[in-house]
């Protein structure tokens, strides 16, 4: 008689559950990848996209194109709602149907984060946040509009709030839109308009905490607020936003105005710990066990942003290498488990480093206890920016635009798109 295969269901196809799907590629069971989106996303180049320097297709590929040959995986558009632990089902909604029931013999969940506003969801309206493609269009648009908007003006009273820009957060995401817009303004746009001078923008980077970049070692974080501040951006630190309203924001009692105001503070994980009913950390992401898996169900596994473990007596960062790892890892131990072999040793985060660039030929790395900072880490961060990409034709494509961009300052997508709703 022959055995049934066993299914092993992955919702995300980001960097977890990508990673997970390709490991299980040869494994005698039947995968099943469900995400909402048709496309794995590049997030760490997200920004490019936004400030115009790449195009949406050069950071984003189709997953069932990236895992087309895996003849065991099935790819799924579909948003999933819920789980049904006990019957060990998960519910979907797909493009025409809602509740869809999908059964699982192992589950690995790999669902990302979403925007935060720390309880200020009335922000969003005003200062969008970048974590999607549709985001990024919508703030290229918003940003290359307000341009637009300053020439077509004639009053020069308004050139000022309408050339203003507030970015809140100065993590990696705030510093790297914050140099690109500086980068863009005083390059690509110079030459263009006549009654603005894109050059005056003003470029305010805000956030509560008393350095930029606050993960990587000091002297890093310092090199790159020099650098910041050599472009142009004026760093705020040591006040959070008070209020975000059409008129700007208020910090510390000053009101900045502001026609653009950039979200670059805080995520939230995915509801997966609500779908299971599981212990979560105070963020909310669902805490595992030293194998990924969750208490009690050593058929469900939580990987990469959503989840949270601790290495070491800290939590891991949410960064696209401990996703990989981890997805990764849950998938090696589900097919030991299937081919009856002995289960790994606990899983462990092999950090190699942390990266942020911070405009044109500048970057910071941290690996270890090497820190390096200027036109060498910027070589190593676009190396591994493109060896990361999920497909080689994008690899090809983001050199080619980077190397064009760097010598001549010219942007490859400065649309402004109206999207009709689909
Ligand atoms: C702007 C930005 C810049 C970043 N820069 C860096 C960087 O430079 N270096 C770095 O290491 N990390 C960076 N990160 C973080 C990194 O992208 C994440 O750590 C990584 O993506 C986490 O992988 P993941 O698989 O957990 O989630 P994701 O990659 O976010 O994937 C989650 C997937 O789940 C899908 N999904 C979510 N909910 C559902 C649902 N209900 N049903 C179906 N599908 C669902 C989503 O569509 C998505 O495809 C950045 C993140 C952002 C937003």
């Amino acid at each position: 008689m022959s055995q049934r295969c066993p299914v092993v269901v992955i919702v995300g196809g980001g960097f977890g559950g990508l990673s997970a799907a390709r490991a299980l590629k040869k494994a005698q069971v039947k995968v099943i990848l469900i995400d909402r989106n048709n496309h794995h996303l590049f997030q760490p180049l997200l920004y490019q996209v936004a400030t115009s320097v790449l195009s949406p297709g050069q950071i984003g590929s189709p997953i069932r194109g990236i895992l087309r040959n895996g003849q065991n995986t099935t790819v799924i558009l579909g948003q999933v709602t819920g789980i049904d632990t006990a019957e060990r089902r998960i519910l979907v909604d797909s493009t025409d149907r809602t509740g869809v029931p999908i059964s699982y013999d192992y589950l690995i969940l790999a669902t990302g984060v979403q925007h935060s506003y720390f309880g200020h969801d009335e922000f969003e309206k005003y200062a969008p946040g970048l974590k999607s493609l549709a985001d990024a269009v919508a703030l290229r648009n918003k940003i290359l509009r307000a341009f637009e908007q300053a020439e077509a003006e004639e009053d020069p009273s308004r050139h000022r709030e309408l050339l203003t820009f507030v970015l809140v957060g100065a993590g990696p995401t705030g510093v790297e839109m914050a140099s690109a817009i500086a980068v863009m303004v005083r390059s690509t746009l110079k030459r263009e308009f006549r009654r603005i001078d894109p050059a005056s923008a003003r470029i305010v980077l805000v956030d509560m905490a008393a350095w930029v970049l606050g993960t990587f070692a000091p002297e890093l974080s310092d090199a790159a607020q020099r650098r910041l501040t050599q472009l142009g951006v004026e760093v705020r630190l040591g006040h959070g936003v008070d209020l975000i309203d059409d008129q700007g924001v208020v910090v510390a009692g000053e009101r900045i105005a502001s026609k653009t105001v950039i979200w670059t503070a805080g995520v939230a994980p995915s509801p997966a710990g609500k779908w299971l009913s599981a212990e979560t950390d105070r963020a909310g992401r669902v805490r595992v066990r030293i194998d990924l898996t969750v208490q009690d169900h050593p058929e469900i596994f939580v990987v990469g942003d959503t989840a949270s473990l601790d290495q070491d007596g800290r939590p891991l960062p949410g960064v696209a290498q401990v996703a990989m790892q981890q997805g990764r890892y849950a998938s090696n131990l589900i097919r030991r488990r299937i081919e009856g072999k002995p289960s790994p040793k606990p899983f462990r985060y092999f950090d190699k480093g942390n990266l942020a660039v911070v405009g044109k030929g500048f970057a910071i790395l941290q690996s270890g206890r090497v820190c390096l900072s200027g036109f060498l880490a910027w070589l190593v961060w676009a190396a591994v920016h493109l060896q990361f990409l999920a497909e080689s034709s994008l690899r090809v494509s983001v050199f080619v635009q980077w190397v064009w961009t760097y010598l001549t300052g010219q942007r490859g997508s400065r649309l402004i798109v109206k999207h009709h709703c689909d």
